[in-house]
């Protein structure tokens, strides 16, 4: 039984980044027990579901089961309800999270790792002030867990990170309240994102509507928590949108969760425990996709528990320190520079992007692309000019 086992890993949560973790170090050589609370591994679905092409093929080739489906066209509308359509240069894909996130799992599992579902981590084991186990409840039944890297991959309310001591808190106004609803028995295109960008939609944020197939969608939107406090719910504006646009849909599923739209954590190791995904804040904080993003931090996190193990080293927070700079190497810059183009986006009020749509309306649709978009943004604003400075000297 895995509750008399010592391991070499532990992580907490079986969600993308935990499986991804899993199944790099177990390839790896590297024995790991994977703990998720839930009954399901993939379920309940908290996401929109919506990856590139790009992002899903840097691990795993996509697999037809996985996609729902294949987009190529996006369309943006505007508050005063002008629509700007184009096509995508890089595909991406609506997944169905419930199948893709239970087979990352079963991949791991292949690889030698142990996924245990509905064992609820509570704390954690700390020796000298070095994390090296886990307590927990598992059937009711309570356990202990002993490894030598314990990993936190325990989603956007992360209390693995705070238990061991790292500073994890979001600022109000990077934390996204997300709501979405699977509605059905409506009529959309199945090739293509649709965006509403409004602060009556979604105030410091966007609402989404992601096909699945012709005739059913995920109907979402985030609100910054700047705008949460004051005192709307994410919900009353998905109601009022479902209302005004599609006021016949069924609704299958009601999803709410938090989308941390943040920089990295500055800090995402202590002795003994690395952070992963959306407890490490790796979330792309311009479009609050975190699929691709949780999966390379938990594979860089992966790759430095093999180094360490197969050198001899302790995981000590100095050694953990590549960890971080893997993950600077790989999204870091990058990551940086969503988080500044979302604080240049935030800025924008309605009459800004009614300018900036009724511009981008007016060039011939081959000519379109998200460039171009940005190009008239700037030319609309010239003050976002600044902004862009900024974003490109990170000044
Ligand atoms: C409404 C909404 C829409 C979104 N849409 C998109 C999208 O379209 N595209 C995209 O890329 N991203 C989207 N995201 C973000 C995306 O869902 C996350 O970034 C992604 O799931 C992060 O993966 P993860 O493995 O870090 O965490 P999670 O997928 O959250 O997995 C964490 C796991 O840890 C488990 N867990 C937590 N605490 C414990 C504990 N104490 N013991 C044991 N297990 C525990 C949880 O049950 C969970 O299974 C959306 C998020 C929301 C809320």
């Amino acid at each position: 039984m895995w509750q008399q086992k010592q391991f070499d890993c532990i992580v907490v949560g079986g969600g993308p980044a935990g499986t991804t973790f899993a199944q790099v170090a177990s390839r790896g050589g590297l024995s790991v027990l994977v703990l998720e609370k839930d009954r399901d591994i993939g379920m309940p679905v908290r996401c929109g579901e919506a990856i590139s092409d790009k992002g899903l093929r840097y691990f795993h080739d996509p697999d037809p089961r996985w996609i729902q489906s294949t987009i190529d066209r996006i369309k943006l509308t505007a508050p005063n309800e002008t629509e700007v359509e184009f096509d995508l240069n890089d595909i991406g894909y609506i997944l169905d999270r419930r199948i893709f996130d239970y087979d990352l799992a079963h991949m791991a599992a292949q690889e030698g790792a142990i996924v245990v579902t509905k064992a609820y981590v509570n704390g954690l084991i700390i020796d000298n002030d070095m994390v090296c186990g886990v307590k927990g409840n598992y059937l009711n039944s309570p356990f202990e867990v002993r490894a030598k890297f314990v990993i936190g991959a325990d989603g956007v309310e992360s209390r693995v990170g705070r238990w061991g001591g790292l500073r994890t808190q979001v600022k109000l106004k990077d934390m996204e309240s997300g709501i979405q609803k699977t509605i059905s028995g409506i009529e959309v295109q199945s090739n293509k994102f649709e965006f509403y960008l409004s602060r009556k939609w979604a105030p410091g944020g966007y609402l989404w509507v992601f096909p699945k197939g012709n005739n059913s969608a995920n109907v979402g939107l985030g609100i910054s928590g700047y705008y949460a406090k004051e005192g709307k719910s994410a919900q009353k504006f998905l109601d009022e949108f479902l209302q005004w646009k599609y006021p016949e849909c069924s609704v299958l599923t009601t999803v709410a969760g938090g989308v941390p739209v943040d920089k990295t954590l500055k800090c995402m190791v202590a002795d003994g425990l690395m952070l992963v995904g959306d407890a490490a804040h790796t979330v792309n904080p311009m479009t609050g996709g975190g699929i691709s993003s949780g999966m390379m931090s938990g594979m860089a996190a992966a790759e430095t528990a093999i180094e360490l193990s197969h050198n001899k080293k302790e995981p000590t927070r100095a050694n953990l320190n590549s960890y971080e700079k893997k993950w600077t190497k790989l999204r870091g810059k990058k990551h940086e520079k969503y988080y500044r183009i979302k604080e240049a986006i935030f800025k924008f009020d309605d009459d800004d992007l009614n300018r900036i749509a009724d511009g981008i309306a007016a060039v011939k649709e081959e000519d379109r692309s998200l460039l171009k978009l940005f190009s008239i943004a700037v030319a609309k604003k010239p003050s976002l000019l600044i902004d862009v400075v900024r974003l490109f000297t990170g000044l």
